[in-house]
């Protein structure tokens, strides 16, 4: 698709963030450029609607940014997973390994329906990790994930194989 140019350069690389060594995707240069946002959120829409999906449900933080507007485009409902003790409801938590130590999802209990079907949005997918915790907390409160929706995958860091993981670019 001739967008996704436009959308992968609008994309700002910051060398050694979070730390040393680290080639960081900031998508924070594609939200300046509205052209490019407009386009990233089309994509995503022209690909899930009318595929039935009942919930898109948002990784914090990125997925934030992304997630609600699909959402409202394709007419389902929104859920923030968020990190830990950030929810004021009962809450479902899913720890997941991060290359030093862990980190962990929540999900507030009630907002899936068993049998919903779900996608989850991200802005990048690297080892996959966040991801796994994700489709973890959706299936075991019943949902069916249908797919994974990332503007950026890094092929490179890939540890867990995830068959549903759509990117624009890699
Ligand atoms: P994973 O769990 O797949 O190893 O890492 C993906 C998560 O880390 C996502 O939530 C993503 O937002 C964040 N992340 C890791 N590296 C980058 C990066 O280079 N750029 C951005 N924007 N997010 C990153």
């Amino acid at each position: 698709d001739p967008r996704i140019e436009g959308i992968a350069s609008s994309i700002r690389v910051v060398p050694n963030f979070p730390k040393p060594g680290i080639m960081f995707k900031d998508i924070t240069t594609l939200l300046l450029d509205p052209k490019a946002f407009k386009n990233t959120v089309d994509l995503f829409i022209e690909r899930y609607t009318g595929k039935g999906i009942d919930v898109v449900a948002g990784v914090e933080a990125r997925g934030f940014i992304f997630g609600p507007p699909i959402a409202l485009a394709i007419g389902a409902k929104f859920i923030p997973l968020r990190k830990p003790r950030k929810l004021p409801g009962a809450v479902i938590s899913e720890k997941y390994v991060l290359e030093y130590g862990t980190d962990c999802l929540e999900m507030h209990i009630g907002a899936i329906q068993p049998g919903e079907r779900a996608l989850v949005v991200d802005d990048l997918v690297a080892t996959g990790g966040t991801l796994c915790a994700a489709i973890n907390l959706l299936e075991r409160s019943g949902a069916e994930v249908v797919e994974c929706a990332c503007v950026i995958e890094l092929p490179e860091l890939k540890v867990h194989s995830i068959h549903i993981v759509y990117s624009l670019f890699s």
